[in-house]
């Protein structure tokens, strides 16, 4: 049974254990660890992937998103809009700059940034807007890019659940002026560790993360930019994405084979699916909702299958915010955080696997 997990890297991997071992032994082997081939190799082929220019490699996804906010002029003050139930990645990097989280609330039908929202709550000390691509959703981009471009903020894609999705053509993080992914083992495209990339088609920008991730030099040994650090993908993770990177499609189709299977399968007058489109969704997340989603989390448990809930607490009601935000309403957000459960959903999943899921959740009495 594959259902008693949330996902099963194991499964996952095992079955390209071949073409990883081979590209891990190549990088033994070579004697070169960072900052080489590897990494050049797999920014390129990542670039060319997104639609973008470039792709610089970072350690994680949440340093991708702090470097991008660096990149694109946000200080220590400066204000930057996001939504509060995104799992705090982005408020860490926010917070890291010293700048300011001004959490605006998301729409129902998607439980992605309420651009309406968004644009009352931009001020003269508005600097960027975080889009995150929940779940595996493609955000509506063009009011998000129309707005952003007419007060002049920066637009920033957090693409960590979204690798691949694609619309008119175009895929996630290349929409904004830059774009930030993690590739931690449990996204669409892991690594075996740690791993994250910065993605835009400016020279500038891109020349910038270079630096920033990079002890903040221009050449070696000479340090020029401040808010830099060390943050740099390796040349392992490098090469084991490498051979990764071409099966994402179709990972992602089955990734939208099982999402689709659950939307009919699932008959449940208690239970709302998300609505699905098309290849603007790489289904991350399975997410449904159900007013009594506790009980039904229960039922599941009850029969041998694993459930999640992303994300149990709003970024404005975490510990480390200290009711600074007690004033914030946040109406849907907070709804939508009583009712969202996440079921199994990973490419190695078969569609019967599926099929007892939604059965039991047939089967449940609310
Ligand atoms: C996973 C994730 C991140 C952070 O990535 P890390 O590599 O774990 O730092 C950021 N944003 C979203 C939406 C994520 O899901």
């Amino acid at each position: 049974m594959s259902i008693d997990k949330i996902n099963d890297l194991s499964l996952h991997n095992s079955a390209i254990a071949e073409a990883l071992h081979r590209a891990a032994g190549r990088v033994i082997d070579s004697g070169w660890y960072a900052m080489g081939p590897e990494v050049t190799a797999f920014e390129k082929a990542f670039a060319a992937y997104c639609g973008a220019t470039d792709a610089i490699g970072v350690a994680n996804g949440t340093d991708a998103i702090e470097l991008a906010l660096r990149a694109v002029g946000v200080n220590a003050g400066d204000e930057v809009i996001t939504v509060a139930n995104a799992g705090f990645y982005s408020s860490t990097a926010i917070r890291a700059i010293g700048a300011v989280p001004v959490y605006v609330d998301i729409q129902e039908s998607n439980l992605l940034m309420d651009v309406t929202c968004a644009a009352q709550a931009i001020t003269p000390k508005t600097k960027a807007i975080i889009i995150t691509h929940l779940f595996g959703q493609l955000a509506d981009m063009q009011p998000l890019c129309a707005l952003a471009k007419k007060h002049g903020l920066a637009l920033v894609e957090d693409c960590a659940q979204s690798h691949g999705a694609t619309a008119n053509g175009k895929r996630a993080g290349s929409f904004g002026d830059i774009a930030a992914f993690s590739f931690f083992p449990t996204k669409n495209l892991g690594a075996l560790g740690d791993g994250g990339a910065v993605v835009t088609s400016s020279e500038k920008l891109a020349a910038r993360v270079r630096s920033l991730r990079q002890y903040g030099w221009t050449t070696k040994y000479t340090v020029a930019d401040g808010g830099a650090r060390n943050s740099r993908l390796d040349e392992m993770q490098a090469a084991l994405l490498s051979v990764k990177l071409p099966l994402l499609d179709g990972w992602n189709e089955k990734r939208r084979q099982i999402a689709r299977r659950y939307a009919e399968k699932i008959q449940h007058t208690a239970v709302r699916v998300p609505a699905i489109g098309g290849i603007d969704y790489v289904a991350h997340l399975y997410v449904i909702r159900c007013a009594q989603r506790d009980a039904l989390k229960k039922h599941l448990h009850d029969h041998g299958i694993a459930s999640d809930i992303h994300y149990p607490i709003l970024d404005t009601q975490q510990p480390v915010t200290d009711g600074q935000y007690a004033a914030v309403a946040l109406p849907v957000s907070e709804k939508m955080r009583s009712e969202i459960l996440t079921l199994p959903c990973y490419p190695e999943l078969t569609l019967d696997d599926v099929d007892v899921v939604a059965n039991c959740i047939n089967n449940w009495v609310a």
